[in-house]
């Protein structure tokens, strides 16, 4: 009885994506950020990985029904106040993860489209990715790719200027996504720009430090702490400042 109570008194942030042993990206990324935020999470687990930061080497996905009950146990056992969604690992998934969506419309959803590893292993079936843009994004208050992502998202080939990134955002929102921030969009020298596109409003620009090299999580974190922001209340802006803050300092501490 207590803990029911404690659980619907508190916000939640209810994670659905893969967990990576390695502790480098996936649940265990989610979590450790959303903490970070003062924030519960509440979990729906869609595969487990075998990883270590070089590579990946085995996974398994979740039987699709023990994901949507996973969700939707969560759901019921505390106050969900944002959903982050990473690794889905197949449209089978996504279908169910969409059905529990569509049940409960209110709350906000950010979405990291994960479709490879970091290391280069595919992590959802191409077969899932015009299904995803076509249902599971227009869900989302929030989809947020990189730039390989949002080239195969657009069908497009991956974007080199500017012009390219909005054109191929532009086919995202006309299917239906609400919002898209197109992450590592612009370098200039040390610097790193994040573009958020929405229908009829001018796109919105994100700079923060370039990070050297790739690391692994950052997605995931990155995600997280918009969630953990629209989950208490932040605009969808203010909630892509603060989030990016804290990559930020989470690599290059001061
Ligand atoms: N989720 C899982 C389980 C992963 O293994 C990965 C990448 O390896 C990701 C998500 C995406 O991570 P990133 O934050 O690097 O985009």
């Amino acid at each position: 009885r207590g803990d029911r109570a404690m659980a619907l008194s508190k916000p939640h942030v209810l994670i659905v994506a893969g967990s990576d042993c390695s502790g480098g990206a996936g649940i265990a990324r989610d979590i450790e950020t959303l903490a970070g935020f003062g924030l519960r999470a509440a979990l729906a687990v869609t595969a487990v990985t075998v990883q270590t930061h070089d590579a990946v080497r085995a996974v398994e996905l979740c039987e699709p029904g023990l994901v949507e009950a996973q969700m939707r146990a969560a759901l019921e056992a505390n106050r969900i106040a944002a959903i982050k969604i990473g690794m889905l690992g197949s449209r089978a998934i996504a279908e169910r993860v969409a059905g529990v969506l569509a049940d409960h419309a209110g709350i906000p959803v950010v979405l990291d489209p994960v479709i490879a590893s970091s290391s280069g292993r595919p992590l959802i079936g191409p077969d899932a990715l015009d299904w995803l843009r076509e249902n599971l994004m227009p869900l989302c208050a929030l989809v947020t790719p990189n730039l390989p992502e949002l080239a195969l998202l657009s069908g497009s080939a991956p974007a080199l200027t500017e012009a390219e990134i909005g054109r191929q955002a532009k086919l995202l929102l006309a299917a239906g996504t609400r919002a898209i921030l197109a992450k590592g969009g612009h370098a200039e020298g040390t610097e790193a720009a994040d573009l958020l596109f929405r229908p009829l409003v001018e796109p919105l620009r994100f700079t923060s430090v370039r990070l050297q090299g790739s690391r692994r999580g950052t997605g995931c974190m990155l995600a997280s702490g918009i969630a953990a922001g629209l989950a208490t209340g932040k605009a969808l802006e203010t909630a892509i400042a603060a989030a990016k803050k804290t990559v930020s300092a989470h690599w290059c501490p001061a």
